[in-house]
């Protein structure tokens, strides 16, 4: 709806003979999806929600001539009693901290100089005229920095790899090839902010030695697409992207590669076959991509998220990054609120904060005034986390030791009326489809495990069933080849855990 509102709100400002002294920028998302479309005035930052074309006449005569604001278009908080008139005051933001999604809803994405005007492409010039490669990369360890792509492997060390391994020729890749069933961080972060994602893979060409980058990104997402192509055109003009850069001697250039939408190129080597123009299918590691990536080169691989991390790093140094999130998960991390939650949206918070708060003090709690069951957390090869739970800290560690990872950050809220063998059965559906075939435990296992899952919820399993679904799950997920297949039997093997009873109600009570 947004587009008929901003034509809507042009027209009026029109006739109110004030066009030229108002100036409407189309941003990429807030994160506030339920609230949506959305539009906050500033200076002084009311925020309006909800918006219809019919509401652009109020908002030009009442606030913007009149100076009212126009109250039904506000936030209300029944708990708080009362309307939220700006940004900053809203729980939703007010609880979050925004470093990867710093300028996202609030800057232009398709003008370089609003990126610019706050602060962007600074860390670029800094480490191009006063720091080493290899003082990038130790401030970049230094901060705790772990890829927020899934596995939360450290940064910092995953580009001194890349900088000390043999070869003339090395490549960045920006893996946004996210496709996890309710998560949309790095698409928001492409569509409202692509200069960021740039600008850190300018920094870690620079720091490992590579002169080309490739950011990888699924077809399913055309607006980033657009997006980050105005986008790379622009730094190529302002003289950041190409040869020379900012007068020095370092060159860099990003190429885009579309992918069809396969969830197994999200997985890295097969990321790297796609490029390649190969069919996109996992390999064996070792070699590594560090070690033999892209056309057997050196290739460090992060995700638009990790990248989008570094300029902030680079600008207030790795001590302020890592005085976020906790012992060892620094910094913070973007989540995907989805399913039966009042605020469905996109959040960043600092890695430590307790899943209770993510869902009621942010997420507004459960529709409906229904009781919280569970979280899917992770994505399709995460694990289901139960109420008992709600006061884990959300950090990469206390996850995984719930049968869950953190994952890219898809966040999936279940409440009362969730069957969960469903739920397991829908995400494990998902995987068994995206399998690519090329080992037997995925390709067969998942299958079979289906079957299973489809038998008992069909009202048509047996106890013996559950004996050889659990069995199955433990050898897919350490046999499988990939990711994908090793990571594939969590919900079901998290829903075991912790919703036994719900598969056992099936069997017994035969529906
Ligand atoms: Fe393909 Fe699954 Fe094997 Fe990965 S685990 S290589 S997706 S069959």
């Amino acid at each position: 709806g947004e587009e008929s509102f901003k034509s809507a709100l042009e027209r009026e400002l029109k006739e109110a003979g004030i066009y030229d002294e108002v100036k409407i920028i189309e941003t990429g998302c807030f994160g506030t999806c339920d609230l949506g479309p959305v539009m906050a005035i500033y200076p002084e930052g009311t925020f309006y929600i909800r918006l219809k074309p019919q509401d652009a006449k109020d908002i030009v005569h009442e606030h913007l001539l009149k100076g009212r604001v126009v109250e039904r278009l506000l936030v209300k908080e029944p708990e708080l009693k009362k309307t939220i008139p700006t940004i900053n005051e809203l729980p939703f933001f007010k609880n979050q901290v925004r470093i990867a999604l710093r300028n996202v809803g609030f800057i232009d994405p398709l003008n370089i100089e609003e990126y610019i005007a706050r602060d962007g492409y600074s860390a670029l010039a800094k480490v191009l005229t006063e720091m080493k490669p290899e003082e990038v990369i130790e401030e970049v360890k230094k901060s705790g920095l772990r890829g927020r792509g899934g596995a939360g492997f450290p940064t910092g060390l995953k580009w001194e790899l890349g900088r000390k391994a043999k070869g003339e020729e090395k490549y960045i890749v920006c893996n946004a090839d996210e496709g996890d069933p309710g998560a949309f961080m790095d698409r928001s972060i492409m569509e409202g902010d692509p200069h960021s994602v740039i600008e850190g893979m300018l920094i870690g060409g620079y720091a490992i030695g590579a002169k080309k980058g490739f950011v990888y990104i699924r077809a399913e997402y055309p607006l980033a697409i657009k997006r980050l192509t105005v986008a790379l055109e622009q730094a190529r003009n302002y003289g950041i992207l190409g040869e020379n850069i900012l007068g020095t001697d370092f060159s860099f250039d990003i190429e885009i590669r579309i992918g069809a939408g396969a969830f197994v190129c999200g997985e890295e080597t097969a990321l790297i076959a796609s490029i390649e123009g190969k069919r996109g299918m996992p390999r064996p590691r070792p070699p590594f991509p560090v070690n033999s990536g892209l056309w057997g080169k050196p290739t460090v691989i992060n995700n638009v998220e990790t990248w989008a991390n570094i300029p902030p790093i680079i600008l207030n140094g790795a001590e302020w990054f890592s005085s976020f999130g906790t012992e060892k998960s620094k910094g913070t991390k973007v989540f995907a609120l989805a399913g039966k939650i009042n605020m469905t949206g996109l959040i960043e918070v600092p890695m430590g904060i307790t899943l209770r708060e993510v869902v009621y003090d942010i997420g507004g709690g459960i529709p409906g005034g229904k009781k919280f069951k569970a979280v899917q957390i992770g994505g399709p090869a995460g694990g289901c986390i139960p109420a008992e739970y709600l006061d884990t800290p959300i950090d990469y560690e206390s996850i995984t030791a719930l049968g869950a990872i953190m994952g890219s950050g898809g966040l999936i809220v279940m409440d009362e009326d969730n069957c969960m063998v469903d739920v397991a059965k829908f995400f494990l559906s998902f995987t068994q489809d995206e399998s690519c075939g090329k080992c037997v435990p995925c390709r067969v296992g998942t299958k079979r495990m289906l079957d299973i899952l489809d038998k008992i919820t069909k009202g048509e399993g047996t106890e013996e069933d559950l004996v050889e679904l659990e069995e199955l799950a433990y050898t897919v997920r350490n046999t499988s080849l990939c990711g994908l297949g090793k990571g594939a039997p969590n919900p079901v093997l998290t829903t075991l855990k912790y919703f036994r009873d719900e598969y056992l109600a099936h069997i017994r009570d035969k529906k």
